[in-house]
């Protein structure tokens, strides 16, 4: 079992404008001694970060260094050439979520008028799998047979295939089955249905003789994929698939695949983050402050951030650097005062 990202309710919090934000690090920072602050950022390539990443920079009075790739794939070994451009660290990073939500995937416009998925490239990696799920969750059926609850599995899930370069589903069924089968479907197999599944779903017991789909009850710990990954391509998109992968059964039972995915994606590559700047910056007397989280596009010039996970390491000291999870990084920001830029954007940007 892989270990388990953190709850998704843990990590909905609400999100903040990003003026209010970058102020209230800069405000937490200064009072912490930082100089010479470079701030950093890992995101998306997409048109929509930019005006976050413009911001950042505006409020550290210094343009931010970039250290991610597209789908806010953390380049690490990027960290090593930002250390020679300022002295202290501010880094935030973490995926981006169109606002408009619609099944369970966000939507922005782009500046032509189309209205189309952000992040595009979490969308690309999370679609094979959704579809697999959502397939299985309307062609695996249950209903009511001579007083019983029964599950007919189509065959397509009963014979096991070998592992290839599609992506498949894979039915664990003895978390849905309860004995031998009875009988044989339109599709697969008839089964008695299994006594964890009735107890933990007590809707069944309004189950007809009509088979009707098993839906959301298809629950991850009766499924999981199975695909030969790529783990030394360092193409994006299978860089990202081989790094949320154990997640997927995860990802695609929630309501909101789209944001699920992200905020796993974002909780990977933090940790990533986390432990480069432990083994490679211990002792360096740095300060580094790390932020990462969920950016909302709102549109392609308007975005705010829920933050999610925070890393503080004082004058380079790696094994008193602290963590915040959501609950305590929120609790951290919301005692800062919001630092204001005292010259305008204009001014920062040279223009007089
Ligand atoms: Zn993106």
């Amino acid at each position: 079992m892989p270990i388990s990202p953190p709850d998704e309710k843990l990590l909905d919090l609400p999100s903040i404008e990003l003026m209010e934000l970058f102020g209230r690090i800069r405000y937490l920072t200064d009072k912490a001694g930082f100089s010479g602050t470079l701030p950093a950022i890992w995101q998306c390539s997409d048109e929509s970060q930019s005006i976050k990443k413009a911001l950042f920079g505006y409020v550290f009075n210094c343009p931010s260094f970039n250290l991610g790739r597209v789908g806010a794939l953390l380049d690490p070994t990027r960290l090593a050439t930002a250390a020679h451009h300022g002295n202290d660290l501010v880094i935030i990073g973490g995926s981006h979520l169109g606002a408009q939500q619609e099944d369970g995937i966000g939507y922005i416009e782009r500046i032509h008028g189309d209205v189309a998925p952000c992040c595009g490239k979490l969308t690309r990696v999370l679609g094979e799998y959704l579809q697999l799920y959502q397939r299985a969750t309307q062609l695996i059926k249950i209903f009511r047979a001579g007083g019983t609850a029964r599950i007919e599995i189509p065959y397509k899930y009963l014979f096991s295939k070998p592992r290839s370069s599609t992506a498949r589903i894979q039915i664990r069924l003895n978390r849905l089955v309860g004995g031998e089968s009875t009988g044989e479907g339109s599709l697969g197999k008839i089964f008695p249905m299994n006594h964890a599944l009735i107890t933990d779903h007590p809707a069944l017991g309004e189950l007809t003789e009509t088979p009707q789909p098993i839906g959301k009850r298809l629950t991850p710990d009766t499924f999981s994929f199975r695909k030969n990954l790529d783990h030394d391509s360092l193409e994006p998109l299978s860089m990202l698939e081989a790094s949320v992968f154990d997640f997927f059964p995860e990802i695609v039972s929630s309501n909101q695949p789209h944001r699920r995915i992200c905020d796993i994606n974002t909780w990977r590559q933090f940790h990533r983050m986390a432990s480069y700047i432990t083994d490679y910056f211990d002792g360096s007397h740095r300060n580094i402050f790390v932020l990462a989280g969920l950016t909302i596009d709102h549109s392609v010039r308007h975005n705010s951030f829920v933050p999610q996970f925070g890393f503080w390491m004082e004058q380079g000291k790696a094994l008193e650097a602290r963590y915040f999870n959501t609950e305590q990084i929120h609790e951290l920001l919301s005692k800062q005062k919001i630092y204001r830029p005292p010259v305008t954007f204009l001014e920062y940007a040279g223009i007089t």
